[in-house]
């Protein structure tokens, strides 16, 4: 499987970041009042449709791949599986926010380059692919874009930056957002609030 990446648009965090608000304050606009989880899978399955056109669903993907987008058929899916096990509730919702990512993004991006973005597809390995030497930039890099774009939507900066003064336990906050610990470590990171 294995193919390149097709190099994205620079974008910075805080460009992504402002995406993702938009998106929030347009469909679940009380996510930004109160720590809380967005509700991704709703977003996936209704909302990004309508803003953009893609197919959504939930299907059974080859091994290892949790994600794929394909901006030629317009169509998002995420591994059935990863839905119907409650221990990956927190893993769904990154892999659902992260094809969000490429939906909203890259595929009204790739469209109108005319260049077909045939299949994005999100294995195990995408983090090992993103720091590969040969790599474009990682500001032009769609993985992590669609990375930073699924922290904006899951942990909103503007309540976590409220909830991070009274509160700087990574668990605790991984819960009240519905992400896992690593995934709410990076969004810090992201946002510097931790080095
Ligand atoms: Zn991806």
């Amino acid at each position: 499987m294995g193919g390149k990446i097709v190099p994205a648009r620079a974008r910075s965090g805080a460009e992504i970041d402002l995406i993702a608000f938009k998106i929030i304050k347009i469909t679940q606009p009380e996510v930004l009042q109160e720590p809380q989880p967005f509700r991704v899978e709703e977003f996936f399955e209704f909302d990004m449709e309508d803003m953009t056109g893609i197919r959504t669903n939930y299907d059974h993907l080859p091994p290892g791949i949790h994600g794929v987008t394909d901006s030629e058929r317009m169509t998002s899916s995420v591994e059935i599986g990863l839905l119907s096990d409650s221990n990956q509730l927190e893993f769904a919702r990154s892999t659902i926010a992260h094809e969000c990512g490429h939906g909203v993004i890259h595929v009204p991006e790739f469209r109108s380059m005319k260049q077909v973005l045939r299949s994005i597809q999100d294995t195990d390995d995408v983090q090992l692919k993103m720091y590969r030497k040969e790599q474009v930039p990682v500001y032009r890099n769609p993985e992590w874009q669609a990375h930073r774009f699924a922290g904006a939507l899951l942990v909103p900066e503007t309540t976590l930056r409220t909830a991070w003064v009274k509160c700087q336990d990574v668990n605790r906050l991984a819960q009240i957002y519905q992400v896992y610990p690593a995934f709410m470590r990076s969004r810090l990171r992201a946002l510097k609030l931790v080095d």
